[in-house]
């Protein structure tokens, strides 16, 4: 692993993202190279300097009440177009027999006429 790969790596590192072995790379990099552990620690304390100085904004309640409603009103689309997935397995498999029995004689006659 190099110090570029590290550079790239950092945010991620930082932010708990990396997978275990490429974290355990990473640190091992950080311990043996004095430049990566000094850009690691800036950029660790530019982080919670920015989480502890970034302006919060609170939310007006007819703003959140609005979106909320909108949320729910796209989760029940959602869900309304999904739910002749959901329906219990014979009403499933009835409306798969009807879909072989409508194309099964249809594709019959289409081979005919192309033999034809
Ligand atoms: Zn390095």
């Amino acid at each position: 692993m190099n110090c570029e790969l590290i550079r790239r790596w950092l945010g991620a590192y930082l932010d708990g993202e990396l997978e275990l072995t490429r974290r355990l790379d990473l640190e091992a990099h950080l311990a043996a190279c004095s430049t990566c552990k000094t850009a690691a620690e800036e950029a660790a304390n530019f982080e919670s300097w920015v989480r502890v100085n970034m302006p919060v904004y609170k939310t007006p309640p007819e703003l959140k009440a609005r979106i909320q409603a909108s949320l729910r009103r796209e989760f029940q689309i959602q869900i309304e177009s999904l739910s002749h997935f959901w329906r219990p397995w014979p009403a499933r498999r009835r409306s798969w027999c009807w879909a072989s029995f409508s194309l099964g004689p249809g594709s019959r006659s289409q081979t005919a006429k192309i033999k034809n």
